[in-house]
């Protein structure tokens, strides 16, 4: 056997290195946690390429003091334990004191730090484990930390490494999670450049998962919030129906602490039992919060997993919480029909059915019925000449040319032919008469229509709102605004940016002024995420986005003056067929037809 050698502490400290700190993900996760641990309220990470040359974490908690800064990067420094009895009792995130010290033995680490007793910060470096002596440094109260060239003085681990867009991907992950747990801290994650998460730090852990996890999810929440047992269980559940096909949606917190747990997980999902598809996980964001004494963390080196001293007792908290919770929110599930695509071909029958439902589609049931029920209604059509031709884009991004399905020859609209208001059906369709035959009037498509136009056609008048908007987006909502605000401001909206993943509208195109702002923003985002290179094209989405927003809705109540005022416009101008999504704006039924089906004609 050769001789047994104590290692010299910097081979020591590489070996203990690659426990702790394996990628760039696990790097962030421990600066992180030192940051929630000193008491910050806001924390920005920043990365170049995956985290692999570049990546900083910036408080403004406690900071360090300058005698304490350098023992820090020492193995087992830690001011958040001194005894093995507080080992029983662990309420912060760190308390192993490896971090620092692993972190500053595998790459170029630098620190700036200040406390709030100190008039001066304190700039410290340590490279591949070699420490700097501090030097003054102006800075605010709070600590910054640098790490570059991760790995650099251990090619075997930079192997390891994966590319840098999944490196980057684990980073983004580990702080949707940290920030999903600390709902009170406002969040930044600058990913080569470009801002990819804001959290406000409002404490609205809704706020959060609207933010993280995107509006789907979010919109599909049921409250969850219960106590038994010593052991509280607060946050959200999925509707069954929004059930997932693995657990990738699904996070627990505890104390704080964003953790892995077979039994967590069984208890939730024994809940949804006989609500949800098999085969399906439900979702969820839960804080469980229970007295420290009766949770094991120190189980894993990377402290995600978690042992309870009474498993069953945990099981039963968090099942009984997800079922009231089940059994209070959830409502039956809805039957919607297909939504309508523009891009499919379109039969005539289609629209006669799903619109006017006139039809009789039964097949007769006597070989005497000779003739069927179905009404000719014919398609007011669009007036197209040759240099208007209507282009769409598809999904792919490539121009589409959509050809009129209906090949009925246009109906010829007399200028001043009186209108007759008859009134609305549905809620949703104007009923007027004009001439020889009844029209039935989508108010939504034809007001969408009207508005289009004037968009598009003037320079439109601006109006300062009275009482500028805040809205809160998600993360690629807020970038893509953010990143496109010229654009946007060109159509004549002013929207800046308020930082924390919201932006404040200030003024919009006057005649978009009664929409609903917010909803408004959050669609213009998503009509623009959906381009891979803006031009003008994507102006004509916004207002067509616009457009739809503003106009007044399907179903909702409506004045007669106004939805008079409507056909009148549509009627009037037979130029106005399809909304900008290409469905059809009126119908119209002859008195001739209806003269044919009541066999008044011979
Ligand atoms: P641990 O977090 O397990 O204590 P670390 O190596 O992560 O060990 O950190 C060592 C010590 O450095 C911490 O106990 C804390 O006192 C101090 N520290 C690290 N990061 C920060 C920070 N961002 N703000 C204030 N103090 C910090
Ligand atoms: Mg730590």
């Amino acid at each position: 056997m050769p001789k047994i050698n104590v290692l010299p502490k910097n081979i020591s400290e590489l070996i203990a290195a690659g426990e702790v700190v394996e990628r760039p993900s696990a790097v962030i996760k421990e600066l992180v946690e030192n940051s929630v641990d000193a008491g910050a309220t806001e924390i920005t990470v920043e990365i170049k390429r995956g985290g692999i040359t570049y990546m900083s974490v910036r408080d403004n908690g406690s900071g360090i003091s300058r005698e304490d800064t350098p023992t820090a990067f020492l193995r087992h420094a830690t001011s958040k334990i001194k005894s093995a009895s507080d080992l029983d009792s662990i309420g912060t995130l760190g308390f192993r004191g490896e971090a620092l010290a692993a972190i500053s033995a595998v790459s170029k680490t630098e620190i700036i730090t200040r406390t709030k007793n100190s008039p001066i910060g304190t700039y410290f470096k340590v490279e591949g484990g070699m420490q700097s002596i501090p030097e003054d440094i102006g800075c605010d109260v709070g600590t910054l930390i640098v790490v570059k060239d991760i790995f650099y003085n251990t090619p075997a681990r930079m192997k390891f490494l994966k590319k840098d867009v999944s490196e980057g991907n684990s980073v983004a992950a580990v702080i949707d999670r940290l920030a999903l747990s600390h709902p009170e801290i406002a969040f930044k994650f600058i990913r080569d450049g470009k801002l990819c998460l804001a959290t406000s730090g409002d404490n609205n852990l809704k706020n959060v998962i609207y933010s993280v996890l995107g509006r789907d999810f979010a919109a599909s929440l049921l409250q969850v919030d219960s106590e038994s047992d010593g052991i509280t269980v607060k946050g959200f559940a999925c509707k069954p129906v929004f059930c997932k096909q693995n657990r990738n949606g699904q996070f627990f917190f505890l104390n704080g602490r964003l953790v892995l747990s077979k039994t967590a997980a069984a208890a939730l999902e024994q809940a949804y039992k006989n609500s949800a598809m098999v085969g399906r996980f439900p979702c969820c964001v839960l804080q469980i919060e229970m007295p420290f004494n009766m949770v094991d963390v120190n189980v894993h080196p990377a402290k995600t997993e978690v042992r309870f001293a009474d498993e069953r007792r945990v099981f039963g908290a968090i099942y009984y919480a997800v079922k009231n919770a089940l059994e209070k929110g959830d409502t039956r599930p809805e039957i919607k029909t297909k939504p309508f695509n523009p891009y499919a071909p379109q039969k005539s029958e289609d629209y006669v059915q799903s619109t006017l439902n006139l039809e009789q589609t039964e097949p007769p049931k006597t070989a005497e019925v000779k003739y069927n029920f179905t009404l000719n209604q014919e398609k007011i059509l669009p007036k197209m000449q040759s240099s208007q031709e209507v282009v769409y884009f598809n999904s792919n991004h490539e121009p589409e040319e959509i050809k009129p399905q209906v090949t009925t020859p246009e109906t010829e609209v007399l200028e001043h032919e009186p209108i007759k208001f008859i009134g609305s059906v549905f809620n949703t369709y104007i009923v007027a008469q004009m001439g020889d035959a009844v029209y039935f009037i989508d108010k939504h498509a034809a007001h969408e229509r009207l508005l289009f136009e004037e968009l598009k056609t003037r320079e439109q008048p601006v109006q300062n709102l009275l009482t500028p908007i805040s809205v809160a987006l998600t993360k690629e909502e807020y970038s893509v605004i953010i990143n496109n605000a010229d654009l946007i401001s060109e159509k004549g909206f002013d929207i800046e940016d308020l930082g924390f993943g919201a932006v404040i509208v200030r003024a919009v195109p006057a005649i978009l002024k009664n929409a609903d702002i917010p909803l408004l923003v959050t669609e213009i985002a998503e009509e623009l995420s959906k381009k891979s290179v803006l031009n003008i094209e994507s102006i004509g989405d916004i207002l067509h986005t616009a457009a739809c927003k503003a106009a007044i809705k399907g179903g909702s109540q409506s004045s007669d003056l106004e939805l008079k005022a409507l056909a009148e416009k549509i009627l009037k101008n037979n130029q106005i067929m399809y909304c900008p999504h290409g469905r059809p704006v009126a119908f119209k039924v002859t008195k001739k037809e209806l003269e044919k089906q009541f066999g008044r004609l011979g």
